[in-house]
């Protein structure tokens, strides 16, 4: 059993089972056994089917936002996003089961056709940091796919995907199909790799673990996909939009906390501003509202647990460039000031790690070559933003950013329909968008003569 503790109180909010390698593997073989009446399902059923899921979890957003709220500290707002987002996201791979098109070929001598098999059983690790997105960004296309799916939440953050499995009963996806398996990352996970009735693992989370995901993955040659770690550049030029590049700035770095794979979390600011761009910054950074994120003023809430503050607090020593601070919460609950350091070198390690947490470091560039070099002067490239008014620009610096996500004159959010992923260390293959099926599925050939 793990107890479930509300990271801005320090209450507890519920005890969980942790499944044990045994109970890890009964799952597993649940979702094998279910494998073949899944795929039998028609198209079109198994489109209603993945339908009424989202409706069912569309009626259950409350609860879900609520539930999150106690469980990670997200804000109300944000919470409520996360919910919608499984909804939508199963409501767009509802479409795909009478769209998984294969190919016809020219060939002499018959025809060549491609089908699109789904790979089998998926196991899908979820992190703490975005526990319903994430699992539906991996659940949805998969159980579209004709895959069926054991899922793990993160230890720290299970309660919404328990219930999501629950809904999924509900909405009467079979027994077997979808089973959500609470537990250790370093014994569910770990056996999601191991068995070999997994076909498919789907892992998000730290760099370090990813690798681990990886290697284990080989000798079966078991197919993956990874979402890892970031260090995001947010590039803005002299040209900007200063006021609004300011103003967005917290946001695009201390949403959720800071706790966000895409957090751009290295500002980069043309020099001939610098100093301008850190006076408007400042009211911005000092206007988050930090508090309690069960209200629908606050901006942003706590970290997610004792651990996760002294990591982030190891990036701020008291001999630390602070430029300033945000305000926050003092007494229960894991809270921490959006901090800003600054002018901070790339040799830093502030610079150069992932902090996961609300701090971010402003680094001046002298031009455009610059500033593309410093973006991609980091082991990761997942997300981005370039501030400027110049659109010859704007497409060759995006062009120019090793990354898998860039937005110009915005911080756009992750969209469910475009896809989603990181070049480097920040992962391998692409989520979400119109081929996310292809992670889920093989392709086969066969010809057919048509000779005497
Ligand atoms: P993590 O250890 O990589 O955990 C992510 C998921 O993997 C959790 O469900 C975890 O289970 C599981 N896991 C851990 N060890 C495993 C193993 N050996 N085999 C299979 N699964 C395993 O990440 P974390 O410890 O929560 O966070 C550490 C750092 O990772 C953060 O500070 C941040 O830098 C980064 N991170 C990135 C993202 C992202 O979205 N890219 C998300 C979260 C964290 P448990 O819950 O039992 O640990
Ligand atoms: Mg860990």
């Amino acid at each position: 059993m793990h107890d479930v503790i509300n990271p801005a109180t320090e209450q507890v909010v519920a005890t969980v089972p942790s499944t044990d390698v045994e109970g890890t593997d009964r799952a597993i073989a649940r979702a094998h056994e279910a494998l073949a009446a899944w795929q039998a399902v028609a198209p079109g059923d198994r489109a209603t089917l993945l339908r009424r899921f989202s409706d069912v979890v569309r009626d259950h957003v409350e609860e879900l936002a609520l539930l999150e709220v106690a469980n990670s500290g997200h804000t109300i707002g944000n919470a409520r996003w996360e919910a919608n987002n499984v909804a939508n996201v199963l409501a767009y791979y509802a479409g795909a089961p009478e769209r998984l098109f294969g190919r016809q070929i020219p060939v002499p001598g018959g025809i060549d056709v491609t089908f699109k098999e789904p790979v089998g059983v998926v196991g899908i690790i979820v992190p703490w940091n975005f526990p319903m997105p994430i699992a539906g960004w991996g659940f949805a296309p998969a159980l579209a796919a004709g895959c069926t799916v054991v899922l793990k939440p993160a230890e720290l953050t299970p309660l919404t995907a328990i219930r999501i499995g629950e809904l999924a009963l509900d909405a009467g996806i079979p027994e077997g199909v979808f089973t959500v398996v609470p537990g250790k990352g370093s014994v569910v996970g770990q056996r999601f790799v191991e068995n070999p009735q997994v076909r498919k693992i789907v892992f998000t989370g730290s760099t370090a673990v990813g690798e681990r995901i990886m290697a284990g993955a080989a000798p079966q040659m078991k197919r993956i996909t990874l979402e890892l770690g970031g260090k995001s550049a947010n590039v803005i030029f002299a040209d900007a939009d200063l006021e609004k590049a300011a103003a967005t700035a917290p946001y695009g770095v201390f949403d959720n906390a800071g706790q966000d794979c895409c957090a751009r979390s290295r500002i980069l600011v043309q020099r001939s501003v610098f100093d301008r761009f850190m006076e408007l910054f400042e009211p911005a950074v000092k206007g988050v509202a930090v508090g309690d994120p069960a209200l629908e003023s606050t901006e942003m809430g706590p970290l997610i647990s004792r651990d996760q503050y002294d990591t982030v607090a190891s990036f701020v020593p008291d001999d630390a460039d602070v430029a300033f601070r945000g305000d926050c919460p003092t007494g229960p609950g894991f809270w921490f000031p959006p901090t800003v350091l600054a002018p901070v070198s790339p040799d830093a390690t502030a610079f150069r790690e992932e902090i996961f947490g609300p701090v971010v470091v402003v680094t001046p560039f002298e031009d455009e070559a610059d500033a593309v070099r410093l973006a991609n002067d980091s082991d990761y490239g997942l997300s981005g933003s370039i501030w400027t008014r110049d659109i010859g620009r704007a497409l060759r610096v995006s062009r120019g950013i090793e990354s898998g996500n860039l937005s110009v004159n915005s911080h756009s959010s992750v969209r469910y329909w475009t896809p989603f992923g990181g070049f480097k260390r920040s992962g391998l293959g692409r989520e979400l968008g119109p081929d996310a099926l292809d992670a889920f599925t093989e392709t086969k050939n066969v010809f057919i003569s048509t000779e005497d």
